[in-house]
C-alpha cells in the first residue's frame, strides 16, 4: 500500500530582492494511512513552510512530495488544513460555516451533507447548528472548524498549531476532543506544534526538526502502555515523561 504522505529530500528557500532564507533542508519522511504524526521544532524552523508545501500553498522548490503515491503536481488527493485560529465566519451560523467548503466547491452530493449532520451530532454541536460562532466556547469553535475540514473528506489533515490560541485548560480538553475525533474518523494527520507534551499525547510518531533551516533530527515512535489511548490517557502514562525528556534533548542538542 502506498504511503498516505511521503516526502523525499524536500528543501525550500524564500527569495526576496534583499536576501535568501533557507527555511527547510533535505526533509524526508513517510506517513502511513491512518497514522497521526507530529512535527516539533523551535519557532521559525520551517514547520509552517512544510505544511504550506504539502497543501500546495507554496510551489515546490526541491525534492518530491507524494500523497497516496501520487506526486503533488498530478495528485487530485484532497488535503484539509486547520490553522491556529478557527477562522469561522462570525456572520454565519455554525451550520453555514461547516458547509462553507462544500458550497465553495459546489458539492451537491446529499451524502456529504448527511455526513456533516452526523459529525455535528456525534461531536456535540447539533444543538448549536443555528448559533453564531461568538455564542460558542473556544473548544466548540475548534470542533466546528474540524468538522468543516472533515466535510470535504480530505485524504490527509494538516494541523498547524491548532490549539495555541487557547488557554492551557481549554487546550487540554480541545486537543483531547480533536485527537479522538481524528482517530475515530480514521484520518491521516500531520500536526505541527511547539508543545512537546501535545505532540506526545496525540501522535503515533514525533518528528523533531532542527533550528532553521529545518532538517529532520530524529523520528521518535510513541508507544504508551495505557489502554484505549486518548490524548488525555497518554499524558498519564508512565512512559510520558521519558518521551518528553528524549524529545527535549533531541531539540536542544545542536
Ligand atoms: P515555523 O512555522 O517553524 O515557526 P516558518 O515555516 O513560518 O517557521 O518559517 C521558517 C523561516 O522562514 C522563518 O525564519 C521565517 O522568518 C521565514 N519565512 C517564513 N515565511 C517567509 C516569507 N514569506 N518570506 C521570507 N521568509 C519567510
Ligand atoms: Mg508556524
Amino acid at each position: 500500500m502506498a504511503y498516505a504522505l511521503s516526502l523525499r529530500h524536500v528543501s525550500y528557500t524564500y527569495h526576496s530582492l534583499k536576501q535568501e532564507t533557507p527555511a527547510i533542508c533535505d526533509v524526508s519522511f513517510d506517513i502511513n494511512p491512518g497514522e497521526f504524526v507530529a512535527v516539533v521544532g523551535p519557532s521559525g524552523c520551517g514547520k509552517s513552510t512544510l505544511l504550506h508545501l504539502i497543501a500546495r500553498l507554496l510551489p515546490m522548490d526541491q525534492g518530491e512530495i507524494k500523497i497516496n503515491g501520487y506526486p503533488l503536481a498530478i495528485s487530485k488527493e484532497k488535503v484539509g488544513y486547520m490553522l491556529q485560529k478557527d477562522q469561522l465566519l462570525p456572520w454565519k451560523t455554525i451550520y453555514q460555516n461547516v458547509i462553507l467548503g462544500l458550497n465553495i466547491q459546489k458539492i451537491k452530493d446529499p451524502a456529504a451533507y448527511t455526513k456533516v449532520n452526523l459529525l455535528l451530532k456525534d461531536y456535540g454541536l447539533e444543538d448549536f447548528r443555528n448559533a453564531y460562532p461568538n455564542q460558542l466556547s473556544g473548544g466548540m469553535r475548534q470542533r466546528a472548524a474540524l468538522i468543516r475540514t472533515l466535510a470535504l473528506s480530505p485524504n490527509i489533515l494538516l494541523l498547524d498549531e491548532p490549539f495555541s490560541a487557547l488557554d492551557y485548560q481549554t487546550r487540554l480538553n480541545v486537543s483531547n476532543d480533536i485527537g479522538t475525533i481524528i482517530k475515530q474518523e480514521g484520518k491521516t494527520a500531520l500536526l505541527v506544534t511547539h508543545d512537546l507534551s501535545e505532540a506526545i499525547s496525540m501522535a503515533d510518531r514525533v518528528i523533531v526538526l532542527s533550528k532553521r533551516p529545518g532538517t529532520v533530527k530524529s523520528i521518535v515512535p510513541i508507544e504508551l502502555s495505557c489502554q484505549e489511548r486518548t490524548p488525555q490517557s497518554s499524558r498519564n502514562s508512565t512512559e510520558f515523561k521519558d518521551y518528553f525528556n528524549q524529545l527535549w534533548r533531541s531539540i536542544n542538542d545542536s
